[in-house]
């Protein structure tokens, strides 16, 4: 088989490795599970490599997808009858006016929609008003048509986007599919929470890891986009050190942004400052440090009142998670520095050497971590705050759910004092 050509994946150059070596000799499985943060190239890779399994392409020796041929065309406008492509959405009333609360015509329209839009930008995330999950019917359309096989070429490809957010009557769906998929079927299934996916989905699925970017690469890429002078992008792949007190202009809020090492958020924070929700974050991690009953319960209201708190609460507890990591690898570095870096390297890098680019600039300041504090102490926080992510994303109330959050972080951060 001819090499993959990777026209949408930015960078993982290991995964575009171990696929492109499978593809390229034909041993490529029936069903993948793609896991790695939001907006690292899951999809974007998901989609290069399905277009390349359809690819007619006449000359044999050429990279696939040549992005020429009618199947390269169809599947990239998504009208192609072999490529059926699934991911979570947000329906109001009028998209589930169906029978039952199935799908309506308005419902289909935005699946394709969204398919559509994610196909042409898969490094644009879609933005949800809710929590969203895969319809049981999307599954099932998309399950019959793999069963059904490919009805044009030998090969079909279905690409199931957050495989994790399935409920457990598609999730069966899916998985009769996976124990026997009809030969050119390709699964791609894709996730960012690979803890939840079912292990029954997990144990038939080869499982590719897609691991975060570095914060240049992100920053380069957001750069070209956005048409930003490179200068700042330059000094983050020299490896110079970007230091908080750089003042805020364009280039620093590609750094900000860079810093989580996700192309998908970056651009979705470049566009959408979260600076509001770091400040949140950070006053509700002072109240609790300091004990303050009255002002955490005040935060956790405004937070969650209004119309959009899922969103509100969801943002702030993001940005909790990317302070208080940010704040640990700040104090690791500055202790660890002098016995691990040369004095060349301490004079190139700075004090906390090149993984200082990792912590946003503009945020790393906000959050101070008690004294005693170690890697424990502080993985047993971080969990604390991921389980209020959780409980957000299974649709618990917000206000229970700050409020919950408060009274575990009361308790941790001031079990010493007691
Ligand atoms: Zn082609």
């Amino acid at each position: 088989m001819p090499a993959v050509k990777w026209n949408k994946l930015v960078a993982q150059e290991r995964v575009k490795d171990v696929l492109g070596r499978v593809f390229e000799s034909g041993a490529l499985g029936h069903a993948y599970l793609f896991c790695g943060e939001r907006g690292v190239g899951k999809f974007a890779a998901a989609v290069d490599l399905a277009m390349a399994v359809l690819c007619q392409c006449k000359d044999a020796a050429a990279p696939r997808p040549c992005g020429e041929c009618p199947s390269c065309r169809r599947a990239a406008a998504y009208s192609h009858p072999d490529l059926h492509v699934i991911m979570p959405l947000c329906l109001s009333a009028e998209h589930k006016g169906g029978e039952g609360g199935a799908l309506s015509e308005e419902g289909w329209a935005l699946a394709s929609a969204s398919v559509r839009a994610r196909i042409d930008d898969p490094y644009r995330l879609p933005r949800y008003d809710g929590i969203p999950h895969i319809p049981v019917e999307w599954v099932r359309e998309a399950d019959h048509a793999v069963m059904r096989g490919a009805v044009e070429g030998a090969s079909g490809v279905a690409i199931i986007d957050g495989v994790d957010t399935m409920k457990k009557e598609s999730a069966n769906a899916l998985l009769k599919t996976l124990e026997e998929p009809p030969p050119g079927m390709l699964l791609l299934l894709l996730t960012e929470r690979v803890h939840s996916v079912l292990p029954t989905i997990l144990s038939r699925c080869q499982t590719v890891r897609f691991p975060l970017l570095p914060p240049e690469v992100v920053g380069a890429e957001l750069c070209g986009r956005f048409g930003i002078s490179t200068s700042l992008n330059d000094r983050m792949a020299a490896n110079d050190r970007i230091t908080a007190d750089d003042s805020i202009t364009a280039s620093d809020r590609v750094a900000a942004a860079a810093a989580a090492g996700s192309l998908g958020l970056a651009i979705s924070e470049y566009e959408n400052p979260l600076d509001e929700y770091y400040g949140h974050a950070a006053s509700l991690w002072g109240d609790c440090l300091r004990g303050d009953w009255g002002a955490a319960a005040a935060t956790v209201d405004g937070l969650s009142s209004g119309k959009d708190s899922y969103n509100v609460c969801r943002n702030t507890v993001s940005c909790l998670i990317r302070l208080i990591r940010a704040a640990f690898l700040r104090r690791s570095l500055s202790e660890v520095e002098t016995r691990s870096l040369s004095e060349v390297e301490t004079r190139k890098f700075g004090q906390g050497g090149v993984s200082m680019n990792y912590i946003n600039p503009g945020v790393s300041g906000g959050l101070e971590l008690p004294a005693e504090y170690g890697p424990d102490e502080l993985s047993a926080v971080v969990r604390l705050v991921h389980g209020a992510l959780n409980g957000l994303d299974a649709r618990g109330n917000a206000l229970i759910v700050m409020a919950g959050l408060v009274c575990s972080l009361m308790e941790a951060l001031n079990v010493e004092k007691q």
